[in-house]
């Protein structure tokens, strides 16, 4: 679904966004560079933050390689009707530098066919190999 006007994100001649979609700063030195796999999210955080950027740009490679092969879905589909619009970090345990798992607690706001909602989760990620995957969350609210 094409979106509309009012919330296209101002783009590079490339079509990449300009501004992080999880709001921390300019795609190209934000998660630009872990979607492409040239750096690697350091702590939970900023992959929980660059796995709300792919939700937002609509980077399945992305969302797949960042997830637990254990609870990895075994397919996924983006819901073509959402736009993912503020990410919010709530709290965090652990996830940092020197931790093997963290969780991350974020509101995520979005837009679908009903009109704005909100998305509470509580995440947990691990490392596997050495790198931050998302492994599975609870709902709350
Ligand atoms: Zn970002």
């Amino acid at each position: 679904m094409p979106r509309s006007a009012d919330d296209a994100a101002i783009e590079d001649v490339d079509g990449r966004p300009l501004d992080c979609p999880c709001g921390a700063g300019l795609y190209a030195e934000c998660c630009g560079p872990i979607h492409a796999g040239v750096v690697a999210a350091p702590t939970a955080e900023r992959l929980m933050r660059s796995r709300f950027s792919a939700f937002a740009l609509g980077l399945l490679y992305y969302l797949r390689r960042s997830w637990h092969p254990d609870t990895r879905p075994a397919s996924l589909d983006l819901d073509d009707g959402i736009v993912w619009r503020r990410l919010q970090i709530v709290d965090t345990r652990a996830g940092g530098v020197d931790d093997v798992e963290g969780e991350v607690e974020f509101r995520a706001s979005l837009r679908g066919p009903d009109g704005v909602g909100l998305m509470h989760e509580r995440s947990r990620f691990a490392r596997v190999d050495g790198l931050w995957v998302y492994v599975d969350g609870d709902q709350l609210d």
